[in-house]
């Protein structure tokens, strides 16, 4: 199974969507804090309210107990007859009557105060009167006590009532103060179960993951559960791994494709010299000459196939130095199209290039490889007795080199592809020797000048392949403080 196909299989487990980590924090802690500040808040706003309703209660005792020795006096002067007892037990009386109104709470209260002192007081004058009847006193007598009755009748309502709204506060303290205490008590249980299943679950098996990956199991990932954070770091653990799972694939392919590549030259080679016994007698001389000629051939593509794994050492290992300097780039096409033309008498070669020189700051034998590399592959992709048009031009900032055969061409799905190591394309796999590096190493070579390369290829047409290079200039070169370089012999 690939690396894609073993996430695939192990991701379906889990899709629990838990937020954030900070999130889920940050409200937890608002919540729990904000519910202990309404239980205080509550509970002194309760206390304050107990400790009024305390007060009144008290105050309201406080006037029964005024009243009550106020009624006992007013008993006691109707019963006594020493004038200095009687005048002593009014005064008292009048005190009683004066603290009492200190107390008083409601308008009710203070009504019936005022009634209950009229009374005593029209009692007491009525006492110090002549012309008054034992009757008439009795009346009064009676009126001043039902009187103070009805005072100490309005207390005792107002301590009644002021004991029930105390009993109230009382019951919301206890249900304020326990009910959040157990809401708080659940949030916080809550928030750690949370934490611990959540949270603290996915982290370790992240840490369990990473060890394994660590320890050189290679299919380790981390599932992706959690909160988002954690979620984030699992994600990109698994995409770490898996890029580094690809790059090992990669590297094994690599080798192989080295491993076979080296195969059919070293096989060719051992069936060549084999057919000639160093113990028996020499072949005819047209034999020998035909296996000189196979050794040959098998050698310089060995030559090249290790030079493109050099290559390609150098590029991936970051070590591809390129000598820089001003170059002609009608010189370089026409360098390669000569060494050509010699070599391949079979196709035609038609080379186009303008009057004027076409500056570029290049390492002159790596742009001849990249050149080389087009030519040899429109020769070897394209039949004998063809045109191979190579062209230079200059086109806005860039030079542009095309190499353009009639060949087999390329299909259209393939050409993003192409440049990629060990690369090979449609038929020419089977019947055309090659390795598949060679586009691979020029792509590096002019990704580091700064150009591109394009191609254009239709199967069964042909495929033109179009370098583009930066344009040199010296003048340019010289304003930005870099020294101008000699164009020397490419006017
Ligand atoms: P090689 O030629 O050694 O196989 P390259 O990297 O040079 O490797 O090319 C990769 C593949 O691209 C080739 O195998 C071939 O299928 C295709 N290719 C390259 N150039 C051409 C061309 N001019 N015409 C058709 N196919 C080509």
């Amino acid at each position: 199974m690939d690396v894609a196909g073993r996430r695939a299989g192990f991701y379906i487990v889990h899709v629990a969507h838990v937020g954030s980590l900070r999130k889920t924090l940050t409200v937890a802690t608002i919540t729990i804090t904000g519910l202990a500040s309404v239980v205080a808040v509550a509970l002194v706003g309760i206390t304050s309210y107990l400790r009024e309703e305390g007060n009144n209660l008290a105050e309201s005792v406080e006037s029964v107990r005024l009243l009550e020795e106020a009624e006992l006096d007013l008993l006691l002067h109707a019963r006594l007859r020493d004038p200095v007892v009687v005048a002593e037990i009014e005064r008292r009386l009048h005190s009683r009557l004066r603290e009492a109104q200190r107390s008083i709470s409601t308008n009710e209260e203070s009504m019936a105060l005022q009634n209950a002192q009229a009374s005593v007081d029209r009692y007491l004058a009525t006492t110090h009167t002549v012309d008054r009847t034992p009757e008439q006193l009795a009346a009064l007598l009676d009126q001043a006590y039902e009187q103070l009755q009805v005072v100490v009748a309005v207390n005792l309502d107002q301590a009644e009532s002021a004991r029930r709204r105390a009993i109230r506060g009382d019951m919301a303290a206890r249900v304020v103060g326990v009910g959040i205490g157990v809401l708080v008590l659940l949030l916080s249980g809550a928030l750690v179960w949370w934490a611990n299943r959540r949270a603290f679950r996915p982290l370790f098996g992240l840490a369990r993951s990473i060890e394994q990956f660590a320890h050189g199991d290679r299919t380790a990932r981390a599932e992706e559960i959690g909160p988002s954070e954690l979620r984030e770091m699992a994600k990109r653990f698994n995409n770490m791994a898996d890029a580094l799972a690809q790059q090992r694939e990669a590297q094994i392919r690599f080798l192989g494709g080295v491993a076979h590549d080296l195969k059919n030259p070293l096989s060719a080679l051992r069936l060549s010299v084999g057919s000639i016994r160093p113990d028996g007698p020499l072949p005819p001389e047209p034999r020998v000459r035909r296996v000189l000629g196979t050794v040959e051939r098998q050698i310089v593509r060995l030559e090249r196939m290790v030079g493109d794994f050099l290559d390609v050492a150098k590029i991936e290992s970051g070590q591809l130095a390129l000598k820089l300097e001003p170059c002609d780039v009608r010189g370089l096409v026409q360098e390669v199209v000569t060494l050509f033309e010699a070599g391949s008498p079979q196709h035609r070669f038609a080379i186009t290039v303008p009057a004027e020189n076409i500056p570029v700051r290049c390492d002159s034998l790596r742009i001849e490889q990249v050149l080389s590399n087009l030519v040899s592959n429109a020769i070897k992709y394209s039949p004998e007795a063809t045109a191979i048009e190579i062209s230079a031009a200059r086109e806005g900032d860039s030079a542009v080199i095309t190499v353009t055969d009639h060949g087999i061409g390329i299909p259209a799905e393939e050409h993003s592809t192409l440049f990629q190591p060990f690369r090979r394309v449609g038929l020419s796999k089977e019947s055309i020797p090659g390795v598949g590096l060679g586009l691979f190493v020029v792509r590096q070579i002019v990704d580091a000048h700064g150009g591109r390369i394009e191609v254009d290829s239709e199967p069964g047409r042909g495929s033109t392949f179009r370098l583009y290079l930066p344009l040199f200039d010296p003048r340019s070169a010289a304003e930005s403080g870099r020294p101008a370089l000699e164009l020397a012999g490419v006017a």
